[in-house]
């Protein structure tokens, strides 16, 4: 997707603070963080979101949930909230399906 910003972030067109990547996967901070860490877990293949994705994707998915306890500890989180925005009727503002991880904070901030 040419106008993608994720997709810019995959291909390294634009910066990012990446803190994982494999074959299939990309992860990166937030640059506007709601909690003391936030991350966020995307493919490189670009998927709109959750509306979009098939059985055929559910590899994919379940890659990308395994990874976010990994992350999480190894960013010193005893525990994490994870959110999937979903459409712009679920507040997703960037149309490239991504995971939320985030945490750290004595208060789990709420969205
Ligand atoms: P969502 O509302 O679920 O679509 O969330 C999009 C998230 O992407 C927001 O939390 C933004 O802060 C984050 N974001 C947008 N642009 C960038 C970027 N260039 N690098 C890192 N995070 C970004
Ligand atoms: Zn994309």
């Amino acid at each position: 997707m040419d106008n993608c910003i994720f997709c810019k972030i995959v291909k390294k067109e634009i910066p990012a603070s990446i803190l994982y990547e494999d074959e299939e996967l990309l992860v990166f901070k937030d640059i506007n963080p709601i909690d003391k860490v936030h991350l966020l877990i995307i493919p490189k293949k670009h998927i709109e979101n959750l509306f979009s994705c098939e059985e055929k994707h559910k590899e994919l998915l379940s890659k990308m949930m395994l990874l976010a306890p990994k992350l999480a500890k190894d960013n010193g989180l005893e525990g994490f909230r994870m959110m999937i925005n979903t459409g712009e009727k679920g507040g997703q503002e960037v149309f490239h399906i991504h995971f939320h991880v985030y945490g750290g904070s004595e208060e789990l901030a709420k969205i």
